[in-house]
C-alpha cells in the first residue's frame, strides 16, 4: 500500500521544503503539509555557512540562492562596550578557496522562495497550507494523520519539520519542555538609506556584551539592513507594548558602544522571539515517523547554523529514503545515524560560544586578549568541523 501513498512532510520551514524538494527530485510523491495559511513569510534575514551549499546544489536551487545572496568580506565580533575587534573570520576568497563555498547572507523570504518555487515546479509535490497536524498513528505499512481540522491524510511515512515547538516531536519524544535560556530577540529590517553612515557595513558584525549582543549585516544588493537585538531579561513571556520593551532595552544597552545606540533607535519592538533549545537526544524516529531540523535538535543562534542544519538534515534524510527502496525503518536508523552527533555537538558548542559572546569583567578581557593571539588560520580551523559539512551516503 505505501508504495502508492505520499510521504507526508509536516512543516513547509526551510527544513520541510528542503526535505519536499529533495524527495521529489527523488521521484517521490509528497505532500507539504503547514498550519500557516500563507507560507514562507518570515521577512528577517539568515546567515548560511559553506556548509549548506552541497545541499542546494544536490536540492538543483544553488544558483538561485546565490543570485539572492549578499557575500560579506568579513565576519566580525566586536566588543560591544569599547567597540574593539575580538574575532574575524575573513570570509573573502581565502574563506571560499579554503572551504569550497561563500559565506552569505540572503533574505529569508528570497531563500524560502528558492525552495518552495522549485517545489511548485515539480508535479509530485502538493503544497497544503492551513493545514494543522494533529496527530498521526503508525499502521505498519503506511501512516494516517489527522488534521487539527478533524481530516485523516494517509501516507507512506511522515516526516516532522515542524519547528522548536514540534507537536510530531511531542507525539514520538514525549512531552518535554524547550530549554529558554533568559534571552528574548527583537529582529528588524529597514532600507539601508534609514540607517546611519556609521553603522553601515558590508561585514556581518556581532557586537557582544555582558548579557546581550546585536548583530547587523546587509541585504538584497545592500539596499536592506538586518538587525536582531538579543538581550537577557527577567521575564522571558513579558507581553508588553513598543514603549515598555523599548525602556527594557535602553536599560539593558545603557553602556553599549553609541553605534548599537543608532542600531537600537531603528528597531521593530512588535514581536519578540525567546531564546530556546533542547538537550539533544539520540533518536527521534519511531518506526514510519521521524523529525528533522528544530523539531529534532533546535540550537541557539550563536553559529548561525539552525537552518544550515535543518536542510543537511532534508537531504542526508532524502538521500537515506531514497537508498532504503522503501524500508523507513532502515532509512531512519541511517539517517540518525548520519545526524545525531553533528547536530548534537552544535548544539552543545552553541551553548558555550552563546557565553563567550556574553562575558563580562575580567572573563571579558581575557577572553578579548586570547582572540587577539590567533590568526587567520586558527580562525579557519575553528569553524572546519562545521564549515567542511557532510558527505552524503552512498549505502545504507
Ligand atoms: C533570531 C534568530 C536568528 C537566526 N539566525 C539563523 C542564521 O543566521 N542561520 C541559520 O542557519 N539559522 C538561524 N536561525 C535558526 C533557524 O531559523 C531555524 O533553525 C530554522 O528556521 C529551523 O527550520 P525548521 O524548518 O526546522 O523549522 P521552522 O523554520 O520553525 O519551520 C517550522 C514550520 O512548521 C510549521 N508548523 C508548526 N506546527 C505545525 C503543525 N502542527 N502543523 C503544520 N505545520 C506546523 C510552522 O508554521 C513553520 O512553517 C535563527 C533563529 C532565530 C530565532
Amino acid at each position: 500500500m505505501a508504495a502508492q501513498l505520499p510521504i507526508l512532510v509536516v512543516g513547509a520551514g526551510l527544513g520541510g521544503a528542503a526535505a519536499a524538494l529533495g524527495l521529489a527530485r527523488k521521484g517521490f510523491a509528497v505532500r507539504l503539509i503547514e498550519e500557516a495559511v500563507e507560507l514562507g513569510v518570515i521577512g528577517y534575514g539568515i546567515q548560511l555557512g559553506p556548509n549548506v551549499f552541497p545541499m542546494f546544489r544536490e536540492l538543483g536551487v544553488e544558483q538561485a540562492v546565490l543570485a539572492k545572496s549578499h557575500f560579506p568580506p568579513d565576519v566580525l565580533m566586536l566588543d560591544a562596550l569599547s567597540g574593539e575587534r575580538v574575532t574575524r573570520v575573513h570570509t573573502g576568497p581565502a574563506f571560499k578557496q579554503r572551504f569550497g563555498d561563500p559565506y552569505v547572507a540572503i533574505h529569508r523570504v528570497d531563500l524560502h522562495g528558492c525552495l518552495l518555487d522549485a517545489c511548485r515546479a515539480l508535479p509530485n509535490v502538493e503544497i497544503m497550507p492551513a493545514t494543522a497536524f494533529q496527530s498521526v498513528e503508525d499502521k505498519g505499512d503506511h501512516v494516517a494523520m489527522t488534521t487539527a481540522d478533524g481530516r485523516v491524510l494517509t501516507g507512506s511515512a511522515l516526516i516532522g519539520a515542524d519547528g522548536l515547538g514540534s507537536a510530531v516531536r511531542k507525539q514520538l519524544v514525549g512531552e518535554e519542555k524547550t530549554v529558554p535560556i533568559g534571552y528574548v530577540a527583537h529582529r528588524t529590517i529597514v532600507p539601508m538609506a534609514m540607517a546611519p553612515e556609521r553603522v553601515r557595513h558590508d561585514d556581518v558584525i556581532l557586537w557582544g556584551g555582558p548579557g546581550f549582543h546585536i548583530v547587523q549585516y546587509p541585504l538584497r544588493d545592500k539596499t536592506l539592513f538586518n538587525i536582531v537585538a538579543v538581550f537577557r531579561t527577567e521575564n522571558i513571556h513579558q507581553r508588553a507594548d513598543e514603549d515598555a520593551y523599548r525602556a527594557i532595552l535602553m536599560k539593558t544597552y545603557a553602556g553599549a558602544h553609541p553605534a548599537m545606540h543608532d542600531m537600537l533607535a531603528m528597531m521593530d519592538l512588535k514581536r519578540r522571539w525567546v531564546i530556546a533549545d533542547r538537550d539533544p537526544i539520540r533518536h527521534w524516529s519511531c518506526g514510519r515517523v521521524t523529525l528533522l531540523g528544530d523539531a529534532a535538535h533546535p540550537t541557539l543562534q550563536s553559529y548561525a547554523q539552525g537552518a544550515c542544519m535543518a536542510i543537511e538534515d532534508a537531504v542526508v534524510l532524502a538521500r537515506c529514503i531514497e537508498l532504503s527502496k522503501g524500508d523507513f525503518v532502515a532509512a531512519y536508523r541511517r539517517y540518525e545515524q548520519e545526524r545525531v552527533l553533528r547536530t548534537a555537538r552544535i548544539v552543545l558548542d552553541s551553548r558555550k560560544l552563546w557565553e563567550f559572546y556574553h562575558l563580562g569583567g575580567v572573563a571579558r578581557d581575557a577572553r578579548n586578549q586570547a582572540e587577539a593571539e590567533k590568526t587567520d588560520d586558527d580562525m579557519y580551523r575553528c569553524v572546519a568541523w562545521i564549515y567542511d559539512g557532510v558527505k552524503l551516503p552512498t549505502e545504507l
